[in-house]
């Protein structure tokens, strides 16, 4: 479902992403973990066409996220082709980037209607569904404002849902969140990883919950996925000394 094939990203001289490799196979929940500015955000943001690449190839359900095929080459994807492929990724993040002046009901239906060209009604109709999932049926006429950060963040979740997604890109998902409302935000997630057939790739510090969803942990070290992992072994038993240290400074 996602294939990084040699990609390079740099910010000026800074190499952030060094020819990197790896895949996601379709439902499976992946997780990135490793040090604070090591690129993960990055990954997530290639993903969402909010940046491009130097070099390589990013490839999300088979076609190419990064280039178009143009006669036998292949060329930079244009605009048209990135808003094409943006419908099939959602992302939630930490900032729960909610519309201030809507109400929750307004927050999920928007952009089923704008970019989906849904009606209102079947908006409507996708959204309770969603709402109903994340536990907030009785806020759908509720401003943002009015809500906590746990509450938005469901909102933010079934917000992305609403496009009915391929893959769900979540960055520090809880990250924002006073620790008594995270359980409920992670409780969702997992509800809704093990009952669709969406692809995750998640960024996220919460180890335990790495541990308890994942298929499978990258541990991810200067542009390099340095060590690839079910959460059983990468957890108990790390192979790279980068990863237990990483750990060992974490847990
Ligand atoms: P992580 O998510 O692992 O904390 P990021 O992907 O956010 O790491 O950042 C990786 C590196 O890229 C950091 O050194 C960061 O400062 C740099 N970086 C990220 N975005 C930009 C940008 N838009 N311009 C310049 N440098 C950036």
């Amino acid at each position: 479902m996602i294939r990084f094939d040699g990609v390079v990203k740099k910010f000026g001289d800074h190499v952030v992403l060094r020819e990197l490799d790896f895949t996601v196979s379709p439902g499976e929940f992946v997780t990135l973990i490793g040090p604070s500015g090591s690129g993960k955000t990055t990954i997530l943001r290639l993903l969402m066409t909010l940046e491009r690449v130097n070099e390589g190839r990013i490839y999300v359900g088979g076609e190419c996220l990064t280039h178009t095929p143009r006669g036998d080459n292949m060329v930079p994807a244009n605009e048209k082709h990135l808003r094409q492929m943006r419908k099939r990724i959602g992302m939630v993040f930490q900032q729960f980037n909610l519309f201030p002046n809507m109400n929750v009901l307004q927050n999920v239906t928007e952009a089923p209607i704008r970019a989906l060209g849904l009606s209102k009604g079947e908006a409507e109709a996708r959204a309770v569904d969603l709402l109903d999932m994340v536990g907030l049926s009785d806020k759908a006429r509720a401003h943002p404002s009015q809500l906590s950060g746990g509450q938005q963040q469901r909102v933010a979740i079934a917000r992305a849902l609403a496009m009915r997604p391929r893959v769900l890109l979540l960055d520090e998902v809880t990250s924002a969140l006073d620790p008594e409302l995270v359980a409920g935000v992670l409780r969702v997630l997992k509800e809704i990883a093990t009952t669709t057939d969406i692809t995750f790739l998640c960024v996220t510090h919460e180890m335990q919950f790495a541990r308890d969803v994942s298929d499978r942990v990258m541990m991810f070290d200067q542009g390099q996925v340095i060590e690839d992992a079910v959460p059983e072994k990468l957890f108990t038993a790390p192979e790279q000394p980068r990863t237990r240290e990483f750990l060992h400074a974490v847990l």
